[in-house]
């Protein structure tokens, strides 16, 4: 059985149902990307998985145990949006020690993380600046830290890279897999783009109309599309 389970999972808004019965195994350490069109329910997903909306009907389940009515701070799960929603008036360093501070983490192990993530993700000289004075790169590097410290059991990104130019996305990309190649944390990834999916997952899961349309291995979904959406969507450059 998968570490993280979408077990028939039903989303309805009002009279719009977004997912029907959906059905995701994701396995421990793998790099599982959500892709589709605008509007076809990833976000949703990822905010159930989060714990930031519930879940009409079904159940996920992390690592064997029911997420039903628990709550975000709750489960072990970290996401980096779109949109990095830094605080503004604290430095790097700051807002990438905020949510251990939250968690009651004592200052000494927090410093420890702080300097490890920053290692990592080379951002140790920015750690006194404040999100203003950085780049549009290195905002969202500092968005993944503040994720990556609370070594989470699942990482969720929703289109972390739409912001960027098409260089520095392309750069971050390659960054976010290196980054999971050397920690191994399981990944759930959202983004529209075809081309950010064949190249970062281990899996895709392919979504329209409610539905998975196809669950497979890049090389399986660009080689036999199990469909002419499948096809069509993923055959042609957005
Ligand atoms: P995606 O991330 O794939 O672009 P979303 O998950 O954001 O899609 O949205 C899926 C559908 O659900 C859209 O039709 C959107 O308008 C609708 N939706 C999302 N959130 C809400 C909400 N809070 N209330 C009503 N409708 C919503
Ligand atoms: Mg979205």
């Amino acid at each position: 059985m998968g570490f993280l389970k979408i077990d028939k999972v039903t989303k309805s808004f009002g009279s719009l149902t977004v997912l029907h019965q959906t059905d995701i195994e994701v396995e421990e350490g793998e790099f599982l990307v959500l892709v589709g069109p605008s509007g076809c329910g990833k976000s949703t997903l990822l905010n159930m998985i989060a714990g930031l909306e519930p879940v009409s009907s079904g159940d996920i389940v992390i690592n064997g145990r029911s997420m039903n009515g628990v709550r975000p701070a709750d489960r072990n799960i970290a996401m980096v949006f779109q949109s990095y929603a830094l605080y503004p008036n604290m430095n790097v360093g700051e807002n990438i020690s905020f949510g251990l501070e939250m968690h009651g983490v004592p200052k000494e192990e927090r410093e420890k993380a702080i300097d490890s993530v920053a290692d990592l993700l080379q951002i140790k000289h920015l750690l006194k600046r404040k999100p203003g004075q950085l780049s549009g790169g290195q905002r969202q590097r500092v968005a993944m830290g503040r994720a990556l410290v609370r070594d989470p059991d699942v990482f969720l990104f929703d289109e972390p890279l739409s912001n960027l130019d098409a260089k520095l996305r392309v750069d971050m990309r390659t960054e976010i897999k290196k980054l999971h190649q050397k920690l191994g944390t399981t990944i759930v990834y959202v983004t529209h783009d075809q081309i950010e999916a064949l190249t970062l997952s281990t899996r895709i899961a392919v979504m329209f109309g409610g539905h998975v349309q196809q669950l497979g291995t890049p090389k399986e979904i660009y080689d036999n599309p199990a469909n002419m959406f499948v096809a069509g969507f993923m055959g042609s450059p957005s």
